[in-house]
């Protein structure tokens, strides 16, 4: 059984106290909700007082990055595995398309990164995603293989086995046009037959793969009903409690 996973990332979004005001007003929302492993990323400033404040409730705490050098060293700006996890994190997003298209993410960084959270104790959750015009050559599973195979390059199974895997189609993110349940369906299984391929059919079975790209409460059912889909990644509708919690109760409410 895939327990299922509803994360949210902020982005650059949410000053330290809006953090917080979230955090107090999403914990009396999810409180009895069981169905799935709910998860929020918001941004390095406010993980440790996030994390102080989630203790003891169902709500875990994510980074949008890492860096790629494990350190301690001279690396300005970065933010280390070990600082993340110091700091309250038990999962990190990494090599999301924004990151991937703005700030010079590759495979080869993507898949430092993954090793690095590993060892530091994280859970990594590796973003891959076609553009539309990769899609419209017909080159959308060929993408998503390459970004898979070099992002998990040289990782044992133990290591793939820690891997949460989320398809972010990058014309379906903060775009309002979700992939249709189809498409996703589609990308969902050909993914889980990659990870078959690199790290063999036991952790092709566990492995969760979620789906990013302008879900919302209205359509988060559908996408779910999806065989291979096990949970979602969430931009924008998980800025709001209200929205974010309709998200996690999506079963609940039904
Ligand atoms: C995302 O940023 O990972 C994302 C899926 O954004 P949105 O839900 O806003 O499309």
């Amino acid at each position: 059984m895939r327990k299922p996973i509803i994360a949210g990332n902020w982005k650059m979004y949410k000053t330290i106290p809006e953090a917080l005001n979230f955090v107090q007003s999403l914990k009396p929302l999810v409180v009895a909700s069981t169905g799935c492993e709910i998860v929020i990323a918001p941004p390095f400033t406010a993980l440790k007082l996030i994390s102080l404040r989630l203790e003891g409730s169902n709500i875990e705490l994510a980074a949008q990055d890492v860096a790629a050098a494990e350190g301690p060293g001279a690396h300005t700006g970065e933010v280390s595995a070990t600082m993340l996890e110091d700091a309250g994190a038990r999962w990190v997003i990494i090599g999301h398309s924004e990151r991937r298209q703005f700030y010079c993410e590759t495979d080869d960084s993507v898949n430092k990164k993954i090793q690095s959270a590993i060892k530091a104790g994280l859970t990594p959750i590796m973003c891959v995603g076609e553009r539309l015009e990769e899609r419209d050559a017909g080159r959308a599973e060929a993408v998503v293989a390459e970004q898979l195979a070099g992002g998990t390059r040289n990782l044992t199974v133990s290591e793939g086995a820690r891997i949460i895997v989320a398809y972010e189609p990058v014309w379906a993110i903060g775009t309002g046009r979700a992939a249709t349940p189809e498409i996703a369906a589609q990308m969902h299984a050909f993914i889980r037959s990659k990870v078959r391929e690199i790290f063999g059919d036991p952790i092709a079975q566990e492995t969760r793969i979620l789906y990013g790209g302008s879900v919302k409460p209205d359509n988060i059912a559908t996408l779910m009903d999806q065989p291979d889909i096990d949970g979602a990644l969430v931009g924008g509708a998980s800025l709001e409690p209200d929205s974010f919690a309709k998200l996690v109760n999506f079963r609940e409410d039904r």
